[in-house]
């Protein structure tokens, strides 16, 4: 029955794990959300990319190739509702590692590992419904360049990238840390949407969030890699690669084509943003990473067959270094309705991130509910 009383407004910005979420727990319950997100698509560094290549179309996981849960006890409800509804599956399969001096594999099977889940399809399986969920509208493709705070109107006002206005919301979740923090002056040259000078503490907390950079390198074969026993491993004494896996060994994937991703060292990615700065890089720059990752293989003893297709593609801020708010799990001031949350409030994985957009969730419920 219509109560009468207009449903109360939120707006999220960013379509990664902990703003689709946030946005999904808000939405069931009973609040109008809106997710703004500057990309084409949803997933955030959980994303899906599609490449194509003599005639075939080529999915890769190039953030996030899977996840664990440590925290069953807080996830385990979401986790169940991922894998009943097929979004989620576990990668299953042999895992290890490869001694750079060596030349040896080695094997981790004394170790009992957490289990690794993927989104199926593709890893972004799990933001792409939850950014469809009913009381959720998405909208792709529209970046935030503001976000005023109007003391007269108690609401939050939004202005897109291209000067437009975005409308006014009671509360509002900001859900990536480029939204406060001053490296997104250095990556586009633009100011960050949200100035926190009116609230100290929190501008004091996201004044510095240090950050690890990697490069993702996508690589096609026509040909299995029989000469590598895992489908996913990491390298050891190596200065430049950091970990590879297999594409089309994950569940729900093609298997029409041999899929690689290798992923480099956060040594390797500093030392090629120290050279050449932090703006988007050149194709041509990205090309030579994508030799280098592939020399150290070669340089290792691990001859691959040549891949018919080669992309490499930056994570400017892969991993944050540290939690900025490991107790609270998400920044908060109940006066203005704000959350801010992310894996850089929690811990620098998909959990963390899950963790941040459900307590973010939370805080906005209780005030406006009790308004
Ligand atoms: C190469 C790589 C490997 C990884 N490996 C693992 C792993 O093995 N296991 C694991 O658990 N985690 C891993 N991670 C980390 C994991 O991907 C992240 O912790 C998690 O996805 C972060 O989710 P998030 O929602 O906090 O942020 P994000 O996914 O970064 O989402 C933020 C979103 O906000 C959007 N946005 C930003 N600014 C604006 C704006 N102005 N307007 C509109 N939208 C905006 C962005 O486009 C983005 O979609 C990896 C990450 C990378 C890059």
């Amino acid at each position: 029955m219509d109560s009468g009383v207009p449903m109360r407004k939120v707006a999220v910005i960013g379509s990664g794990i902990a703003g689709a979420v946030c946005a999904s727990s808000l939405a069931r319950s009973g609040f109008s959300v809106t997710i703004f997100e500057s990309a084409r698509g949803p997933g955030g560094r959980m994303s899906q990319r599609r490449e194509s290549a003599d005639g075939k179309e080529l999915l890769f996981d190039h953030g996030a190739p899977f996840f664990t849960v440590r925290e069953t006890a807080t996830l385990s409800g979401l986790l169940q509702e991922w894998e009943r509804k097929g979004l989620i599956a576990e990668w299953k399969g042999k895992f290890g590692s490869f001694d750079c001096h060596t030349r040896q594999f080695l094997c981790r099977d004394q170790e009992v590992p957490d289990k690794k889940y993927v989104g199926v399809p593709g890893m972004n399986s799990i933001c792409k419904a939850l950014c469809d969920e009913a009381g959720v509208e998405s909208r792709f493709g529209v970046g935030i360049a503001q976000m005023d705070w109007l003391e007269k109107d108690d609401s939050w006002s939004l202005i897109g990238i291209d000067g437009q206005g975005l409308g006014n919301f009671d509360g509002m979740v900001a859900s990536d840390k480029n939204l406060v923090s001053s490296r997104v002056t250095a990556v586009t040259g633009r100011t960050p949407p949200l100035d926190l000078n009116f609230c100290s503490h929190l501008a004091n907390k996201v004044k510095e969030i240090p950050v690890n950079p990697c490069f993702a390198v996508m690589l096609a074969f026509s040909e299995p890699l029989s000469s590598i026993p895992f489908v996913g491993l990491n390298f050891v004494n190596s200065k430049v690669l950091n970990w590879a896996h297999c594409e089309n060994s994950k569940p729900g994937r093609s298997t029409s084509s041999e899929r690689w991703v290798l992923h480099s060292s956060k040594e390797y990615a500093e030392s090629i943003i120290d050279q050449f700065g932090l703006r988007k890089p050149s194709p041509e720059l990205l090309a030579r990473v994508a030799e280098d990752l592939l020399r150290e293989l070669a340089d290792a003893g691990l001859d691959l067959p040549k891949p018919f297709f080669v992309k490499a593609h930056r994570w400017g801020s892969a991993f944050p270094v540290a939690g900025m708010a490991p107790e609270e799990k998400c920044l908060w001031d109940s006066n203005r309705k704000l959350a801010i949350c992310g894996d850089f409030c929690v811990s620098p994985n998909v959990e963390g991130a899950i963790t941040s957009g459900m307590v973010a969730a939370s805080k906005i419920t209780s005030i406006l509910s009790r308004m």
